[in-house]
C-alpha cells in the first residue's frame, strides 16, 4: 500500500504513521525525521536546512523532492510505504505523481486548539525519535524514553513562535493538497481530535478496503 498522510502539524500523522507502519509492516518515510537526522549528523544537507527548520519554514521543493525520490528508490519501499510530512506543497505533489502511483492520501483532521496543545506538550526521544506528550502520552519516567531509555527533548520548532509560523505555512501551502487529492479521488478523511487509538480504529477499515482493491 502506497499512502500519504496529510494534516496540520500536531494533527497526529507522525504518531499514527509509526503505529500503522508497525501493524502493517510497511516503512514510514518521514521527511521531517530525515531532515532532523541530517542536521544531527551535520551533513551538507543538514547545514542547509537547519535554520529553515528552526524558523518553521519549508525546505525548498527541489531539495525535498530529491531526498524523497532517493528514499523511494530503495528496495524496502517497493511494496508500499507511508509518506509522513511529504508532500507539503502542490509542486511537491505534482512531482511525486510523476514517479509514483499512490493508493490513497489520508487527511487527519482536528481543530487548532488541539494542534497547539499537542505541539507545545510534545517531547521527542533524542535517540530513537519516539514521540510523547507531557499530558496525553506521558513516558513512564519523566524525561526518559520508555522504548530505549534515551533523553526526551522539546523540538526547537515546537516553541510558540515557530508553532504559529508552521500553522500559517500549513494553511497557505499544504492545505490546498486536500482539494488536489480530492480531485484525483484519492482522498480519505479521519477525525484525529481524539486519541491515537481512536484514529487507528477509524483507519483500519479504510486500509482494509484499499488492500482488497489492490
Ligand atoms: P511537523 O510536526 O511540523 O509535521 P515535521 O517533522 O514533518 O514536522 O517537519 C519539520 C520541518 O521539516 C518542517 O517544518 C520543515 O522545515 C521541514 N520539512 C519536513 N517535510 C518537508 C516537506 N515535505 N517540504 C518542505 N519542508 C519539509
Amino acid at each position: 500500500m502506497k499512502l500519504i498522510f496529510l494534516g496540520a502539524p500536531g494533527a497526529g500523522k507522525g504518531t499514527i504513521a509509526t503505529a500503522v507502519s508497525k501493524e502493517y509492516g510497511i516503512p514510514q518515510v518521514s521527511t521531517g525525521d530525515l531532515f532532523r537526522e541530517a542536521v544531527k549528523n551535520g551533513t551538507e544537507l543538514g547545514q542547509r536546512v537547519k535554520g529553515i527548520m528552526e524558523r518553521g519554514e519549508l525546505v525548498p521543493d527541489e531539495v525535498t523532492v530529491d531526498l524523497v525520490r532517493e528514499r523511494l528508490s530503495r528496495p524496502d519501499t517497493a511494496a508500499g510505504y507511508i509518506l509522513d510530512g511529504f508532500p507539503r506543497t502542490v509542486p511537491q505533489a505534482e512531482a511525486l505523481a510523476g514517479f509514483q502511483r499512490l493508493d490513497a492520501a489520508i487527511n487527519f483532521k482536528c481543530g487548532d486548539e488541539v494542534v497547539i496543545s499537542r505541539l507545545s506538550g510534545r517531547r521527542v526521544c533524542r535517540s530513537c525519535g519516539a514521540i510523547y506528550h507531557v499530558k496525553n502520552i506521558p513516558p513512564r519516567r519523566e524525561g526518559v524514553c520508555d522504548r530505549c531509555g534515551g533523553e526526551l527533548y522539546t523540538r526547537d520548532d515546537d516553541r510558540d513562535e515557530s508553532i504559529r509560523n508552521r500553522l500559517r505555512v500549513y494553511r497557505e501551502q499544504t492545505e490546498p493538497l486536500i482539494s488536489f487529492y480530492r480531485r484525483k479521488s484519492e482522498l480519505r478523511e479521519i477525525d484525529s481530535a481524539q486519541s491515537v487509538e481512536d484514529s487507528i480504529r477509524q483507519l483500519r477499515p479504510v486500509l482494509q478496503a484499499l488492500r482488497k482493491r489492490s
